[in-house]
């Protein structure tokens, strides 16, 4: 499974619909200070499930659509998908390639998709948990958080481990059930 395109609409600086395939193997992107390359990664994260405003460096969620520059009017949604290659059959879904969509309008409301196909945040969070992909995953590791994983508790740490290893599903799971 890789990362193969990511396409961005109103997401953060990107006011017009770009496009950025990546191949298999090692893809650097470069760019003067405040150009958006934070904001790819913020995007990708994002779709992904990430929920924290914060963790996205904004106060709200809706700091994440284009709030308009000095030539352009501001916009009223936000969309970002993400195309995988699963020919592997990484991701649980028996599909050759997979989109991600996830939509935010200035009202509030969101829309996820999978396959063009509308599905809650859930059944997202779900197909990419244990995959090594998640939010929370080791696959995006932010600035700062190589230091964060060397000196966090050893609870936190094992949380890691235990995405990477495939079990972090189950035990939420299992967690959610004792709750009820
Ligand atoms: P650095 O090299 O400093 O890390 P970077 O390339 O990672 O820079 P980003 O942090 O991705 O840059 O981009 C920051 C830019 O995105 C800022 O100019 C900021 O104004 C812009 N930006 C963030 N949110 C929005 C928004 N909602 N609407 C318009 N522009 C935004
Ligand atoms: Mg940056």
């Amino acid at each position: 499974m890789f990362l193969k395109r990511i396409d961005v609409a109103g997401f953060k600086s990107f006011a017009e619909r770009i496009q950025v395939e990546f191949v298999q193997g090692v893809t650097a992107v470069v760019g003067p200070n405040g150009s958006g390359k934070s904001n790819i990664s913020d995007a990708v994260r994002w779709v992904l499930g990430e929920q924290s405003a914060k963790s996205l460096r904004g106060s709200k969620m809706e700091d994440i659509i284009f709030a308009g520059s000095d030539n352009r009017k501001p916009l009223n949604v936000a969309e970002v998908t993400l195309t995988l290659d699963n020919e592997d059959q990484h991701l649980p879904l028996d599909y050759n390639e997979i989109s991600i969509t996830r939509r935010v309008y200035r009202s509030g409301d969101s829309e996820y998709l999978i396959n063009k196909q509308q599905c809650r945040l859930k059944d997202i969070v779900e197909l990419f948990m244990d995959s090594g992909l998640g939010k929370e995953a080791f696959s995006i590791i932010g600035q700062g958080r190589v230091e964060e994983i060397l000196s966090s508790k050893s609870d936190e740490r094992r949380k890691i481990f235990e995405e990477a290893a495939g079990v972090l599903k189950y035990k939420t799971r299992k967690q959610k059930a004792e709750v009820k």
